[in-house]
């Protein structure tokens, strides 16, 4: 005899700032969210230290506590949190199927899809040593814990030359470390930073290790056209070669450009499928903020709403 198969007014994939905001939202509306939580709990924040730029917080907070406090507001209001992950989707019109863990399903009116992105790391044993006491993957957020100390940022992209204009306001220095002799970025970021005084591009190199002990001391870079090797002596070290967002579980299913981020409609969080909703940096390439991530799993619980109302579905 086969189990039956649960059936969920709203199911959130996902617990980041977007999915708990979502989930806050869909439970005072009473769509009974469950909220299966994924792999890394709290998501990217929960791996910084200090945010000091969240709306709310004049002193600031840690990541960790900020998702800790969304988390608790999420349940106050009956949304349902769970360990697991999914690890599949079979999305058609009107019947969507989720699978936990490769080995339940289950079955939703609504799913909002905030599963996030991941950071691109180097891969060295003393970044991830380092990561939150030195070393960070987004200049944005750790950048005002530098000011006026001399930093590092690793990547040719845009992202690497908005972060490191960036950095260049608030630190005394800033070193580019490109591994090609050009760069990725746009012609117009690329002019920006050639044209900070502040900023020194070192081409041709590769980041070797990251120094120090409790906090980065320095960074060795080992230069591929002279096969020099240097050490420059930093406080801060930033990577930024890309994001990858968490959504291959929905190739062939949902819309997405080429480097995996989903597509929405333009002004609201809907995907191509009624009833399944993205929100967060799983479709946002740009702007990957909390608040931002936070505003947009609102506008997806609100949308899972209006699409509840508009099907029948009480
Ligand atoms: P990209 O993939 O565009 O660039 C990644 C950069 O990191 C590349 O220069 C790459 O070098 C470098 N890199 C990758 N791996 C390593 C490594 N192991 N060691 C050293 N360097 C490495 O990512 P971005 O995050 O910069 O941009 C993503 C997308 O978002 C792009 O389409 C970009 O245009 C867009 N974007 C737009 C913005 C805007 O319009 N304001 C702002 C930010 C992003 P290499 O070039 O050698 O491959």
């Amino acid at each position: 005899m086969s189990e039956e198969i649960e059936h969920i007014k709203c199911l959130i994939i996902g617990s980041g700032p977007a999915g708990y905001s979502a989930a806050i939202y869909a439970a005072r509306a009473d769509m009974h969210p469950v909220m299966y939580q994924g792999l890394q709990p709290g998501g990217q924040l929960t791996i910084t230290t200090e945010v000091e730029n969240y709306p709310g917080y004049p002193e600031g907070t840690k990541g960790p506590e900020m998702m800790e406090d969304f988390r608790r507001q999420a349940e106050r209001f009956g949304t349902d949190i769970r360990y697991g992950m999914a690890t599949a989707v079979n999305f058609t019109e009107g019947k969507h199927t989720v699978t936990i863990d490769g080995n339940k399903s289950v079955t939703a009116d609504t799913v909002i899809i905030s599963t996030g992105a991941s950071a691109k790391w180097l891969g060295l044993p003393s970044e991830e040593r380092l990561n939150g006491y030195g070393v960070s993957a987004c200049a944005v957020c750790d950048g005002f814990f530098f000011k006026g100390q001399e930093v590092a940022i690793v990547g040719a992209g845009d992202t690497a030359a908005e972060e490191a204009s960036y950095l260049a306001k608030l630190c005394k220095k800033v070193y580019m470390i490109v591994r090609r002799g050009e760069m990725r970025a746009s012609k117009a970021m690329q002019h920006r930073v050639m044209n900070l005084p502040n900023i020194e591009i070192l081409w041709h190199s590769e980041t070797m290790d990251i120094l120090g002990e409790d906090g980065v001391t320095g960074v060795k870079v080992f230069n591929s056209e002279t096969s020099e090797e240097r050490i420059i002596p930093i406080t801060g070290f930033f990577v930024a070669i890309g994001h990858k967002p968490n959504t291959d579980i929905f190739k062939d299913q949902l819309e997405m450009d080429d480097v995996g981020y989903l597509i929405v409609q333009s002004g609201s969080t809907k995907t191509r499928i009624p009833g399944i909703f993205a929100c967060g940096d799983a479709a946002d390439k740009i702007y990957r903020q909390a608040v931002t991530a936070a505003g947009t799993g609102c506008m997806a619980a609100l949308d899972a709403e209006r699409y509840l109302s508009a099907v029948g579905i009480h």
